[in-house]
């Protein structure tokens, strides 16, 4: 059985997430997304609300779990016994550190492989940092995020 994890920080989840996670549930057996846990990054949700955002959005895909980790990403995929990770490329800006990771995360176990797909085109520019940042000044995210999550974005930066 193929077990991978799509790891990330999801804040929020966006369309070009969820086009990563169709595409790659057709490849393996099962997917995990992992949501980290990452207390050094400011996230603007919290990592229970991230959980349950990417809960709804895939909850048609039956072979897709959400989960969140912290810690060593090879460490978590021993634990629940996942060999392949999943990225998304969207621009060679993201290629060097991408390629580095993937092969540090090689050598820390020869299991390990990671499979990058590249983005549709239609959310190449799109990153959780861009609906933030349109967001943050009341702007149209419509094209970004599914409508339900529209208000709870927008909430945030109500008291900001
Ligand atoms: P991280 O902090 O690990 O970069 P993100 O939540 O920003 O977490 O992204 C998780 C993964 O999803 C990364 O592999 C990223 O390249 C990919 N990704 C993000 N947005 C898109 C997109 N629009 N198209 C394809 N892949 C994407």
């Amino acid at each position: 059985m193929k077990k991978a994890i799509y790891p990330g920080s999801f804040d929020p989840v966006t369309f070009g997430h969820m086009d990563i996670i169709t595409r790659s549930a057709k490849i393996v057996d099962e997917l995990v997304v992992g949501v980290l846990n990452n207390s050094a990054k400011n996230s603007l949700f919290s990592l229970e609300e991230r959980v349950s955002m990417i809960k709804e959005m895939t909850k048609d895909i039956p072979n897709v779990k959400v989960a969140s980790f912290d810690g060593l990403l090879v460490d978590y995929m021993n634990e629940i016994g996942a060999t392949i990770i999943i990225r998304g490329l969207r621009a060679v800006t993201d290629f060097e550190y991408e390629l580095q990771i993937a092969q540090a995360n090689h050598v820390q176990n020869e299991e390990i492989e990671t499979i990058f797909l590249t983005t549709d085109l239609k959310y190449s520019y799109l990153s959780s940092t861009i609906v933030k940042e349109f967001a943050s000044y009341g702007g149209d995210i419509s094209k970004f995020v599914p409508e339900c999550f529209i208000d709870r974005i927008y909430d945030k930066y109500k008291d900001k």
